[in-house]
């Protein structure tokens, strides 16, 4: 069980950021996301100041889907970063939080028109294409409104690093972007830089998420620049930018061994100029996109205990006041996470429980076998690093509200999405 930057022990009371979990309790019930702004505006700092080049400018964008709301967009914007958003949702939400929408980045693999239309209409400086079908409406849609917007085409370098390790397949099956080896490629590329209206700038490339190894954002990097000669060569045109995603892994448990994070970003710099160079590239920006990284260590749930329950095979449970539906990731793809009892950290962990929610649905855990201290109805349990792919993928099932989301900084807490009410949950029923 690891204490996080900004956590400390107080009479055997969690507190985060200077805030005891029995006065968020207090506050604002139980279940609740808390977040200590300290370490979000801290990581957004280590990827700006770490992330430079004196050859090319570089941005860094927040993956807005780790944690979309008003609040955490408000402060990427004020620390610099870009934003990259793949809806309508994601878009409106940067839009009204105050975003420099040319520093937004839309992606996704199936754009509509409405989604582009508002994305022209509130000035979105670069469109993400993903493949022939979407070019041929992005280029009609822009076209149409008149307006010229910067694009990307997505590649897919054939490296898969979902796992520890990287594999690169030659056939690669994955929806996103459009393979390097498919000849096909150099037509649409040549085709898309014919267009008055687009302003064919360069590549972007994601290669997975929650990645360990430098050394497949390294490959990544090699495939991408090759490639980017290759066009140049073929096609007589000059690529400026390259997009080379998030993914970058961080620590849920022990199992979890990240790299440490300045560090990396400076070697990653090191090796974006170097091939850069072995390929004689004349890039003028380079791009990334972290967003689990920025916000998962930062954000915490906070739950109390309903009971103990023994099953008769032997396994112990605790019952916490929330589940799947603020957390869906255990249920999803088995997504290990720590807990710890926030009022009796002083206590020794001498119990095995698996945590559950409240959900009906027996996948509806959070924590498969958690060594906590002896757990009684009242206790408060607290899931750290639920600080992304949380809010964000929660859900409302069996009409749960959705939790409000607080952000605690040196002693001060605050409320930054207010939790749904029951009024809330019938509000669109007819
Ligand atoms: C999800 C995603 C990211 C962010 O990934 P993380 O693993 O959260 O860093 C970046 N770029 C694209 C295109 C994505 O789909």
């Amino acid at each position: 069980m690891r204490l996080f930057d900004g956590m400390t022990v107080e009479n055997g009371e969690l507190n985060i950021s200077g805030v005891g979990v029995s006065e968020l309790k207090a506050q604002y019930g139980t279940p609740l996301y808390v977040y200590d702004e300290n370490m979000l505006v801290n990581q957004c700092r280590t990827f700006i100041n770490n992330f430079k080049s004196s050859r090319f400018s570089t941005e860094v964008l927040f993956a807005s889907k780790a944690f979309s709301c008003l609040e955490v967009l408000r402060i990427a914007n004020r620390e610099g970063l870009g934003v990259d958003v793949v809806s309508l949702g994601e878009i409106h939400t940067a839009y009204k939080a105050g975003y420099d929408m040319r520093r937004a980045y839309f992606h996704g693999n199936n754009k509509t028109r409405e989604e582009l239309q508002y994305a022209l209409e509130v000035g979105v400086g670069t469109i993400v294409i993903d493949n022939n079908y979407e070019y041929e409406m992005i280029n009609k849609i822009v076209r149409e409104s008149g307006n010229t917007v910067d694009v990307l085409l997505r590649i897919n370098t054939g490296i898969d690093a979902h796992t520890h390790e990287y594999i690169k397949t030659a056939k690669d099956d994955s929806k996103f972007g459009y393979s390097v080896y498919d000849e096909t490629i150099y037509d649409l590329i040549a085709d898309i830089n014919n267009q008055s209206n687009l302003n064919f700038v360069g590549f972007h490339s994601h290669i997975g998420s929650q990645i360990f190894e430098k050394t497949s954002f390294f490959e990544a990097v090699k495939v991408v620049m090759e490639f980017t000669r290759r066009v140049q060569e073929r096609l007589g045109l000059t690529i400026s930018v390259l997009n080379l995603g998030g993914g970058f892994g961080v620590y849920y448990t022990e199992e979890d061994r990240p790299f440490e994070l300045a560090e990396f970003l400076r070697e990653y710099i090191e090796v974006v100029e170097r091939e850069s160079d072995n390929f004689g590239l004349d890039l003028t920006k380079v791009v990334i996109e972290p967003g689990r990284s920025l916000t998962c260590n930062a954000g915490s749930t906070l739950y109390s205990v309903g009971g103990v329950k023994k099953t008769f095979a032997g396994r112990e449970y605790v019952f916490v006041d929330g589940g799947m539906a603020d957390n869906p990731r255990y249920a999803l793809y088995k997504a290990k996470y720590e807990a710890m009892l926030a009022n009796k950290m002083n206590e020794e962990a001498d119990a095995t429980y698996t945590v559950a929610g409240k959900c009906c649905e027996s996948g509806d855990m959070l924590v498969m076998d958690a060594k906590l201290p002896r757990a009684e109805q009242g206790d408060l349990l607290l899931v750290s690093s639920t600080g992304a792919y949380n809010y964000s993928m929660s859900s409302n099932y069996n009409r749960l509200p959705k939790l409000p989301v607080v952000f605690v900084k040196d002693g001060t807490s605050r409320l930054v999405v207010k939790g749904e009410t029951l009024e809330d949950l019938i509000r669109q029923d007819i």
